[in-house]
């Protein structure tokens, strides 16, 4: 079997505020945790860069601990160029706000505007740079016209496959440990995965990835 390297994202940024506030969301990390241990159990090399979870890295990753979203955009950059695949399960906060205040903001009673100015995608950067041979897979989670966004963002990003995640429903997604995904190929049919742990999923996607590239997995 051809060792590969994959390049993993997980988990949410938190983008501070001021010394105690940030914005953040309700990623888990799971999803790409359970990926990069499907990668490395079948002898993978796998580059995981994770936001803050509360999850045990799997041994034998080379773990980048990173908060925001600028700090993932950096370390991705780094790192991708060594990839066979990439990852991208992290949710990055797409804003972020404009200044990073030094002191805590205090209440005044009055209405708080905050300004945010946008993080940089880093999918679709990498959708600019990736070479012919690296596999590029982004998530899409979505709350409705799942197979359309998703779609959008295959093109939008250049991306080989999107793993759509409809957040909507319950019991599956951002937190729990099941998730149900469609996975949707630059060409070809969307393959859906039935509900299951994200263990399973994980593998699942870890096969249909690697058959796609002629690899055994
Ligand atoms: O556009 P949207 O955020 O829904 O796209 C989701 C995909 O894009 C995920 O794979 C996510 O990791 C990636 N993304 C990114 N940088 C951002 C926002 C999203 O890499 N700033």
């Amino acid at each position: 079997m051809s060792l590969l390297t994959f390049l993993i994202t997980a988990g949410p940024t938190q983008e501070p505020l001021d010394p105690v506030r940030y914005l953040s969301n309700y990623s888990s990390g799971k999803m790409g945790y359970a990926l990069a241990r499907a990668a490395i159990k079948k002898g993978h090399k796998v580059i995981l860069v994770s936001g803050p979870t509360s999850l045990s890295p799997p041994p034998g990753v080379k773990l980048i601990a990173v908060k925001t979203g600028l700090e993932m955009y950096r370390a991705v950059l780094k790192h991708f160029r060594k990839a066979d695949v990439i990852i991208k399960t992290a949710a990055v906060a797409d804003y972020r706000p404009e200044k990073i205040l030094r002191q805590k903001i205090k209440k005044t009673g009055k209405p708080l505007f905050l300004k945010l100015i946008p993080n940089p995608d880093i999918l679709k950067e990498l959708g600019k740079k990736k070479r012919k041979n690296q596999l590029l897979v982004g998530f899409a989670a979505e709350t409705q016209n799942g197979l359309h966004h998703a779609r959008k963002k295959l093109m939008g990003k250049n991306c080989d496959w999107i793993v759509l995640n409809d957040v909507g429903k319950r019991g599956i997604g951002f937190g729990s440990d099941r998730n149900e995904v469609i996975l949707i190929p630059r060409n070809g049919k969307p393959v859906p995965l039935r509900k299951a742990s994200k263990e399973k999923i994980a593998s699942q996607i870890l096969k249909h990835l690697l058959k796609s590239q002629g690899h055994a997995h």
